[in-house]
């Protein structure tokens, strides 16, 4: 980030009302190097050459939007975001097209949510249309970082977090709004692999009235140990209960879970409702409509334990498993638990499972019709 105008330019679009976009003249890494690294990305591992930064103020708004050199921000250490978590952010990816186009998938999805994470956190929106011009902005300027292999991906991620220098506790009157973007690799290069999760009962994610229905950096923060957990218990991924009666199943990880019941063509699935205390995911909701249309039933509602448990024993529950942005779809193998651990399914990913990742990874990579609107393209700047 820079203040100098040297070598920019303002380009035909603006962020928001008012608010030029800036795009400077980036140092952009060679073709031989950019190649080097797609071949392998991993996840969250390398950036690209840009990142979008944009400047609010109390009483100014949203002011000095630019694409600029990816690199490290400076912030006075007392910036409120350090010590009060006063962040949040957001994930999603482009994805590159058949036909040579690069295209978002529901990016106003993701501008809805930020804006509700916003309120939650008493921080000031980014305007959605600005959101989005953000996002394709950082996408058009490093198109050439989107990868092309096999189930590869561009990962977006927005944030904003408070960088007032002040360390009362309040809202604070400076924001960084910021999109960087990292090549991501196939989840599951060799083979989808069904996880074990661990049941936490010694810690939760979310509170009625706290802060789980929305994407908030501390949330985050606060996983950690039961994720370390549920590693130390031979675990993937930990799985969270509803606080008040540790009895219902809401999360795993960062991910909505499903539950398939019966089999074959008449196969329902359920989902956790939405309580107030699970991350409403665009996944979740776009299988949701994907399942319907597919002919299987969908219904919201609340699942405890005991009923997960005794659904595979009996094998009413046939398959389970966990749906975001960054996995797509992870099936669930089995479960760990003090009050006894179980097998989910037969140890291989079921096949409804398999049937609805294929399913949203072809409409994500423009393989079937694209029937409800979901890729946005990402146009060329003039
Ligand atoms: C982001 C997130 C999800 C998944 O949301 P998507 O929009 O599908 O990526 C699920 N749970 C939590 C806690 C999350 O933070």
């Amino acid at each position: 980030m820079t203040d100098t105008l040297a070598d920019s330019r303002t380009s035909s679009r603006s962020f928001s009302e008012g608010v030029p976009l800036v795009v400077e003249d980036v140092p952009r890494r060679s073709t031989t190097e950019r190649t080097r690294l797609l071949e392998d990305p991993g996840f969250g591992r390398y950036f690209t050459d840009s990142m979008f930064v944009a400047r609010y103020r109390t009483g100014e708004g949203w002011y000095d939007a630019r694409l600029t050199a990816y690199g490290p921000l400076q912030m006075d250490p007392s910036a409120a975001t350090l010590h009060y978590a006063q962040s949040i952010f957001e994930g999603l990816k482009a994805y590159a097209q058949p036909d040579g186009t690069v295209a978002t998938f529901r990016p106003e999805s993701n501008a809805a949510r930020f804006t509700r994470s916003a309120a939650r956190l008493a921080m000031p929106p980014v305007p959605e249309a600005a959101f989005l011009t953000a996002v394709d902005a950082l996408v058009d300027a490093d198109r050439d970082w989107v990868p092309t292999g096999p189930d590869q991906t561009l990962y977006l991620r927005p944030y904003e977090m408070a960088v007032e220098p002040f360390l009362g506790v309040r809202p604070a009157d400076e924001y960084l709004f910021i999109v960087i973007a990292s090549p991501a690799g196939a989840y599951f290069p060799r083979g989808v692999q069904p996880v074990t999760v661990y049941l936490s009962e010694d810690y939760i994610r979310a509170a009625p009235g706290g802060t789980g229905d929305v994407k908030c950096a501390g949330n985050y923060a606060a996983s950690l140990l039961a994720q370390e957990q549920a590693i130390a218990a031979g675990c993937d991924q930990v799985v969270w209960l509803d606080a008040m009666e540790k009895r219902y199943v809401e999360e795993m990880g960062g991910m909505n879970l499903f539950f398939v019941l019966g089999s074959g063509a008449d196969a329902e699935l359920v989902t956790p409702e939405l309580t107030g205390t699970l991350l409403p995911g665009i996944t979740r909701d776009s299988l949701i409509t994907v399942a319907r249309e597919q002919g299987h039933p969908v219904t919201e509602r609340k699942v405890s334990v005991d009923e997960w448990r005794s659904g595979v024993a009996d094998g009413s529950i046939t398959e389970t498993f966990a749906c975001g942005t960054a996995a797509v779809i992870t099936p669930v193998g089995a479960v760990k638990a003090r009050t006894g651990d179980f097998p989910v399914g037969t140890g291989e990913p079921g096949p409804l499972t398999m049937q609805l990742r294929t399913h949203l990874l072809d409409i994500q990579h423009g393989r079937v019709p694209d029937r409800h609107g979901w890729l946005h393209r990402v146009a060329s700047a003039a």
